[in-house]
This record gives structure tokens, sequence and C-alpha cells, in this order.
């Protein structure tokens, strides 16, 4: 097998051939057909995420082990699986749920997998879809992509999922106030088309790049509009018709939370999901005095992919902008995007030659 890998932090990625997988026990490996390219491969290649004030989370003090695979957006076929995964269809392109857990845990043992305190995370603590192939823990982590084509269904296992999961926490005001969408990238575009597939109204997005306002309007954004313009609040009221009752931060940096939370009408929900980083800007009397909720969004649940994977199935979510790059594409490719010149998703495909 073929992979590219993180040899170390704030390193490019390496070509590495390796021998292939066998499964042992519940162990699938599936040869891999689409791995996206998310934002947060780029804080995986860089080692972990400024916490603000100086501050570093560091992805080898957490237990990361070196080299790995990213690829967390992965979609594949079946080559082998062990004497205890049961039986499988080797015809079929599943999409891998890569937020893998201990297994035993409260969490694990409710589907909230991703919140496990000892992950297992596919493309992060474990090899993952940058690569010709890809092992699985066990086949519950394995979705069906029926007739849906590899290239729209790989982004739906973070990007398609995390959206899912952050609406469902402001569902409630969605299909009578336009939401704010911060962030118009592999997320933000994606969050659009399940705003739609989700009965709600029209998000008002904002993004720092003219690009990418033009691609979320084509995605069916409501309105746009540029953070740096001096008005940018009164701008979102206006498109909002009155102070947002939501907004969801997909880029996390301390302006985006900062006009997140100023934009919102009292008793307002801001859901931070983007990771690029920094520390809280906002001043704790606002919070009270203004009621104001702010949750932290992460991945989703098993039982959260299964439901996203019903409404894929069905034809209820429109494609993001997709691309193919070949797999050794890999490290120029996470550096388009590290630059912004990726409209919604970069997709590895390992069949494709440079
Ligand atoms: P992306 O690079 O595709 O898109 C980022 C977008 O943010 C771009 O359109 C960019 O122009 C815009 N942007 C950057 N700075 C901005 C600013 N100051 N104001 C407004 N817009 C700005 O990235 P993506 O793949 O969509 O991921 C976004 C973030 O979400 C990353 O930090 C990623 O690691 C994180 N993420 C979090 C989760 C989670 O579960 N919480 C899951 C996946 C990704
Ligand atoms: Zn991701």
């Amino acid at each position: 097998m073929f992979c590219q890998c993180v040899h170390h932090f704030g390193q490019p990625l390496r070509s590495e051939t390796r021998e292939d997988m066998q499964p042992t026990g519940t162990e699938v490996i599936l040869s891999v057909v689409a791995a996206g390219v998310c934002h947060s491969d780029l804080h995986v290649r860089e080692g972990g995420y400024s916490l603000g004030h100086g501050r570093w989370m560091s992805y080898e003090e957490r237990g990361v082990k070196l080299p790995v695979v990213m690829g967390h957006e992965t979609v594949g076929r079946i080559v082998a699986a062990g004497p205890e995964a049961g039986k499988l269809d080797p015809a079929r392109n599943y999409v891998i749920y890569p937020w893998c857990g201990c297994g035993n845990c409260d969490f694990c043992k409710t589907g909230d997998e991703q919140l496990c305190a000892t992950p297992r995370f596919l493309g992060i603590h474990k090899d993952g879809g940058y690569a010709t192939q890809i092992r699985v823990p066990h086949p519950r982590y394995l979705f069906d992509i029926g007739d849906l084509d590899p290239q729209f269904a790989a982004p739906l296992a973070c990007s398609g999922l995390t959206t899912y999961a952050a609406i469902k926490k402001i569902r409630d005001t969605v299909a009578d106030h336009h939401p704010v969408v911060i962030g118009a990238g592999g997320l933000g575009l994606m969050c659009l088309q399940l705003l739609a597939a989700m009965g709600s109204k029209p998000a008002v997005v904002v993004d720092i790049d003219p690009t990418k306002r033009e691609a979320a309007m084509k995605a069916g954004a409501h309105a746009t509009v540029d953070p740096k313009a001096e008005d940018a609040i009164a701008r979102i009221h206006d498109a909002c018709g009155g102070a947002p009752h939501a907004a969801i931060d997909f880029v996390g940096a301390e302006s985006t939370a900062e006009l997140g939370f100023n934009c919102l009408a009292k008793a307002g929900t801001l859901v931070t999901v983007g990771l690029f980083g920094g520390a809280a800007p906002w001043a704790l009397p606002l919070i009270a005095l203004r009621s104001a909720v702010i949750r932290g969004s992460y991945t989703g649940s098993l039982v959260d992919f299964a439901e996203l994977m019903e409404l894929a199935r069905k034809g209820a979510i429109n494609p993001i902008p997709t691309r193919k790059y070949p797999l050794a594409e890999a490290e120029n490719v996470l550096n388009m995007l590290e630059k912004g010149k990726v409209i919604g998703r970069a997709i590895l495909d390992p069949e494709l030659k440079g």
C-alpha cells in the first residue's frame, strides 16, 4: 500500500510504501476510493491549536504518535475483514465514521464516541484515508453510501456530520429566523446545504474572502457580509431582518467569536465549531446581561451520522463543490487549502494519476 504520512509536526507530508494491511478480530480493511482534505488536517500537520495568551495545545503532549496518516473523510471498498467482522458486501462503497472511541465508556455506549476521553480517531490517532488502504476497527463505523458519488459522500464524515450536529443545537430557531454562518469553506458551504435540507430559512454568511462569499451565494445563502466592513453588525441585522437568534462560527478565531457574539439577539446561541485558535473575547457581564448561550460542537455521534446518511441517501442534500486530486498531491492540496485557494472540498483519489 501507498500512503502520505506526517513524520514530524510542522513539516511536509512524506510518501511511504508499506505492506498491504491484514485484518484481525472485528477489523475491516478497505481500499480507499475518495479522501476529503479538511482544514483540521492543517491543524494536525501543524501539531496542535493556539489557545490564545501564548498557550498551545499540542497533539504530541496529547499522545498522538508519529508517523500518522491523516484523512478522516474517507470512502472505500472492502478488501478484507477479520473473522469477527461479520458479513459485509465487497461490492459496495462505504463511508467511514472516523470518530472512534474506546467502545466501553459511558459516551461510547450511547454512540457519542466523538466525546470519548481515549479517542482512536482515524486520521488523527490512528492511520486515516490519505492512503490506498485504511484499517477500520469495527464494521459499526461503516455506512453504505448506496448510489451516492464517493466524492460527495466522503466529506459527509466530517464536514457533513459536524455541521449536522451543530445545526441540531440551534434547530428550534432556524425555521423562523435566518441563522448566521461564519466561514464559507468546506464546512460553511456544507452547512448551507444541510440547513436547506433541514427546513431552515437560508443563512446570512460572513467570510473575509469575496470568492468564498460568491460561492456561498451560489450555494443558497440569503445574503453575505464582509466582516471587515465597519458596519458589519448592522449589515447582518439588515440581512436577517433584525438581530439573529443563532450563529455558527466555522472559523473559531477571536474576531469571529466576537462578531458572532455581538451580532446576536438577547438569549441568542453562538455555536463554536472552527478551530483556527485564540482565546475567548467576550466580556463576562455581557454573557449574563444578554442571557447568551455559547456552545461548542465537536463532530457528531454515530446516531447523528446514521440520520445524516439517511438524509443523503434520500437525495435531500445538494452537493458542495468538490475537485479531485491524485493522492500523491496531498501536500500541495494542503498548501492550497492553507492559502484559501480551495472552494468547497478537495478530494484525494488514489486511482487518479498526476
Ligand atoms: P476551510 O479552510 O475550507 O474554510 C475556512 C473559511 O473561513 C474560508 O472560507 C475562509 O475564507 C474563512 N475565514 C478565515 N478567516 C476568517 C475570518 N477571520 N472571518 C471570516 N471568515 C474567515 O476550512 P473548513 O474545512 O471549513 O474548517 C473550518 C474550521 O473548522 C477549521 O478550523 C477546522 O479545523 C474546524 N473543524 C472543526 C470541527 C469540529 O468538529 N469542531 C470539525 C471539522 C473542522
Ligand atoms: Zn474534518
